[in-house]
């Protein structure tokens, strides 16, 4: 089987290391080599990436930037102490690079259609991330803004995790360690309001700006992002919503999508119902924040879908790196 795998990110790039016996595969890629960056806070679940990469073939610990131990959410007047079980920044750029060393990739290689000289590939990934290039648009797809600077300093304030979500869960600002003076400060918010506490934070902390990048992130979920497949286009990845709505965290869903992709390569009903099926509490944390950000939230109508995340966080501490207890849960759901 010929696959074209058109987006090199992170789902593109590690499809290239989990191909089946008898596929092969080439990548296009729209960015040229040079100025191909992968736009991310890299922040991401220790126990949790390091199966999913070993499967591709390499040592996450080689990769490994800040190991955190606590994460503090800023709520304005309270700050909230929340125990990490395994979240680190790790060097994104580097692995994915390491990832499509060796690989066919055709760099500077935007493809808009599939049938725009891809016509010998039997199957074609749509791995383009937020831009979905190539299967059809969605309606309603939410999609939050955000802006991100890599920053050095000797003076930085913070050696851990720290977040500030906006009122009414419209996003929040992150403050992640990369070790060596070194962090991304970012923030990503439906009303955009972050440029200028980007640059006050540079001021104040007397920082070097070593790389500002930008793009919105989709939170839109599996469940609203169909059709998965089209014709010989399948999407993988952020061009099918598996982003974790509540956090903006896209790197392993996206990963995990692959392997669900490579599980069913030629059934692709089946691929779709997986995909429904693995990301369906996704749906729940959307209708959640939908239902702030358009400010008709009510506690009482929510509590079911709201017990039914919590216990999944809960469930899931080594999934997210982090201990959620019920009083902090609460505490962010209600109070912002
Ligand atoms: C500012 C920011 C911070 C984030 N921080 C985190 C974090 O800390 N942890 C986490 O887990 N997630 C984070 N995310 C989310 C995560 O980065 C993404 O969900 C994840 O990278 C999606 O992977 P992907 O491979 O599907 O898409 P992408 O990584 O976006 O890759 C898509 C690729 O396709 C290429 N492309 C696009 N259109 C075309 C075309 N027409 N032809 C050819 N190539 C094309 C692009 O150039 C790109 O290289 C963050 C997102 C943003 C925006």
């Amino acid at each position: 089987m010929r696959l074209a795998v058109v987006g090199s990110g992170v789902a593109g790039a590690y499809l290239l290391n989990r191909l089946p016996p008898g596929v092969e595969a080439e990548a296009f890629e729209a960015k040229t080599e040079k100025n191909w960056y992968t736009v991310c806070a890299w922040g991401t679940s220790e126990p949790f990436i390091t199966d999913l990469v070993k499967k591709a073939g390499f040592d996450f610990q080689d990769y490994v930037l800040h190991r955190g131990k606590n994460m503090v959410v800023d709520l304005g007047d309270e700050e909230l102490n929340i125990k990490l079980n395994g979240l680190v920044t790790y060097d994104k750029h580097r692995l994915t690079e390491d990832m499509l060393k060796g690989k066919n990739v055709h760099w500077g290689a935007q493809v808009k259609a599939a049938d725009g000289g891809l016509d010998g590939f039997d199957l074609v990934v749509d791995s383009t991330g937020l831009h979905r290039s190539l299967l059809p648009k969605v309606e309603d797809d939410l999609l939050i803004p955000s802006l991100e600077y890599q920053v050095k300093s000797k003076d930085l304030p913070y050696d851990d995790f720290v977040i500030r979500p906006y009122p009414g869960i419209t996003g929040y600002w992150w403050y992640f360690p990369l070790g060596d003076g070194m962090a991304h400060v970012g923030a990503g918010d439906l009303r955009g309001r972050y440029r200028y506490e980007l640059d006050e934070f540079v001021k104040k902390h007397h920082c070097e700006v070593v790389r500002r990048v930008g793009r919105p992130v989709r939170v839109t979920p599996p469940k609203y992002m169909e059709p998965f497949y089209d014709g010989k286009v399948v999407g993988v990845g952020e061009s099918i919503g598996t982003v974790y709505p509540m956090l903006g965290e896209g790197i392993i869903p996206s990963m995990q999508c692959v392997d669900l992709f490579v599980d069913h390569i030629n059934d692709r009903e089946g691929y779709r119902k997986a995909v429904l099926d693995h990301y369906s509490v996704y749906a729940k944390v959307y209708e959640f924040v939908k239902a702030k950000v358009e400010n008709r939230f009510s506690l009482m109508k929510m509590l079911p879908t709201l017990l039914s995340v919590y216990w999944y966080m809960r469930g899931n501490t080594r999934r997210y790196g982090l201990q959620t207890e019920l009083s902090t849960f609460y505490k962010v759901v209600t109070r912002l």
